[in-house]
C-alpha cells in the first residue's frame, strides 16, 4: 500500500483532471517501469505506488472516497476491493502499464485488464459493502451539550431468504460456462485482445442455477435501517462520527462497509461559535452603561450573570469563563464573550427630557463629548 498522498505520488493537483492524471501517470509510468530499471527494487517500489495512485484515482467513485477519507477509504474496506488475487490489491499494476502504453514491447498486443477492484466480486465472490454517508442537522445546543439520534436510512442489507447468497433455497451455484470460472474473458476486436470481466458472472467465475426470488440473484436487497448514535458534546460542522459495519451489507459474505455520519451546525439566532467560544451581543440602557450594575445574560445552559461596571462604553466586549462549547477530547471549554451595545432612547417622555436636559447642564457645554484626549486633539482642529 503507498503510503504517500495519491495527488502527491503523480504530481497532479487535488482538481486535477481526468486527463491531467492520466498524462501524468503516464510520464512517471515510463520513468519507473521496471523494464527500464532491472533489479532497481526502489524503482519498482515506486512504480507500484504510482500505479496504485493511479488506480484509485481515474476511478470517479473512488476517488470521491479518497478525497473524502484518505487511505482509511481503501485500508477499512471502504470502497470494496475485491478477494481474488491477494497481493497487490488484487490486481496485477502491469497490466494497467500495458493499458497505458499500447504494444510497447508486448508483441503489438493491447491488453486491458478490468479485474478486481469497484466492489465487483472478484475470485471467491465477497466483497465488501461500501461506505455511507448521512449528513445530519442538528443545533448549538445539541453540539454543546451531546445528544443521541436516530438516523433512519435505507441501505442494501443481505437478503434473507437466501443468507445473502443470491441462490434460491436448494439450489446450487454451478461453474460459469460463459468464462470456465475464471471470471474473465477475452475478446477480439481485429488484431487487438482485450481481456475483462465476465459479463455472465461479473467475474465471481460461479453462476447461480436458480437466482433468489426475493433479491434476484444479487443477495442484497434494499431495505430501511434505523441506528442510533451518541453526539458527544462539543461536535462542529464537519465532525465526523462512525457507525461501524452499518453501511452496504457486503456481497456473498463479504464484510458490510461503515456509516459516517457528517454532522452540520445550525446557525443559532442569538450566538455565532468561533471554535469552541461563543460570541453574543447584549444590549444595555446608558444609565446602566454610565452608572454600573447587573445584568441576565443568555447562555447555551441556561441565565448567566454579567457585572456592568460603572462606564462601560459601547462596543466593550466580556468573558464569562466557561459558557462556551465544550471540548471534543476533555480540554478546555470555551468561553462565552459578551459584547455590549449601549441604547440609546428613542422616545422620551417629558419628565425623561426635562432629566436629562438638567443633567446636560450640570456637564457643561453638553456638544463636547467627555472623552478628554477626545477634546484634546480635536482642539487642534477647531482652534
Ligand atoms: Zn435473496
Ligand atoms: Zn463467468
Amino acid at each position: 500500500m503507498a503510503t504517500g498522498d495519491y495527488y502527491d505520488l503523480l504530481g497532479v493537483s487535488r482538481d486535477a483532471s481526468a486527463d491531467d492524471l492520466k498524462k501524468a501517470y503516464r510520464k512517471l509510468a515510463v520513468k519507473y517501469h521496471p523494464d527500464k530499471n532491472p533489479g532497481d527494487a526502489d524503482a519498482e517500489a515506486k512504480f507500484k505506488e504510482i500505479s496504485e495512485a493511479y488506480d484509485v484515482l481515474k476511478d470517479e467513485d473512488k476517488r470521491a472516497a479518497y478525497d473524502r477519507y484518505g487511505h482509511a477509504a481503501f485500508t477499512q474496506g471502504g470502497m470494496g476491493r475485491s478477494g481474488g488475487g491477494g497481493g497487490f490489491s488484487g490486481h496485477d499494476p502491469f497490466d494497467i502499464f500495458r493499458e497505458a502504453f499500447g504494444g510497447g514491447g508486448g508483441g503489438g498486443i493491447f491488453e486491458e485488464f478490468f479485474g478486481g477492484g469497484g466492489g465487483r466480486p472478484g475470485g471467491s465472490g465477497a466483497a465488501h459493502g461500501a461506505d455511507l454517508r448521512y449528513d445530519l442537522e442538528i443545533s448549538l445546543e445539541e453540539a454543546a451539550k451531546g445528544t443521541e439520534k436516530e438516523i433512519r436510512y435505507r441501505r442494501p442489507v443481505a437478503c434473507k431468504k437466501c443468507s445473502g447468497s443470491g441462490a434460491e433455497p436448494g439450489s446450487k451455484k454451478v461453474t460459469c460456462p460463459t468464462c470456465g470460472g475464471v471470471g474473465q474473458v477475452t475478446s477480439n476486436r481485429g488484431f487487438i485482445s482485450f481481456r475483462q470481466v465476465c459479463p455472465s458472472c461479473h467475474g465471481a467465475g460461479q453462476r447461480i442455477e436458480n437466482p433468489c426470488s426475493d433479491c434476484r440473484g444479487e443477495g442484497r436487497v434494499m431495505d430501511s435501517s434505523t441506528v442510533n448514535v451518541r453526539i458527544p458534546a462539543g461536535v462542529a460542522t464537519g465532525s465526523k462520527l462512525r457507525s461501524s459495519g452499518k453501511g452496504e451489507a457486503g456481497q456473498m459474505g463479504g464484510q458490510a462497509g461503515d456509516l459516517y455520519i457528517i454532522i452540520h451546525v445550525k446557525e443559532h439566532e442569538l450566538f455565532e461559535r468561533h471554535d469552541n467560544d461563543l460570541f453574543c451581543e447584549v444590549p444595555i440602557k446608558f444609565t446602566l452603561a454610565a452608572l454600573g450594575g447587573k445584568i441576565e445574560v443568555p447562555t447555551l445552559f441556561g441565565k448567566g450573570s454579567l457585572k456592568i461596571p460603572p462606564g462601560t462604553q459601547s462596543g466593550t466586549t466580556f468573558r464569562l469563563r466557561e459558557q462556551g462549547v465544550p471540548a471534543l477530547r476533555g480540554a478546555r471549554k470555551g468561553d462565552l464573550l459578551v459584547r455590549v451595545q449601549i441604547e440609546v432612547p428613542t422616545k422620551l417622555s417629558g419628565e425623561q427630557k426635562a432629566k436629562l436636559e438638567a443633567y446636560a447642564e450640570a456637564c457643561g457645554d453638553p456638544a463636547n463629548p467627555v472623552s478628554e484626549s477626545f477634546v484634546e486633539k480635536a482642539k487642534k482642529i477647531f482652534k
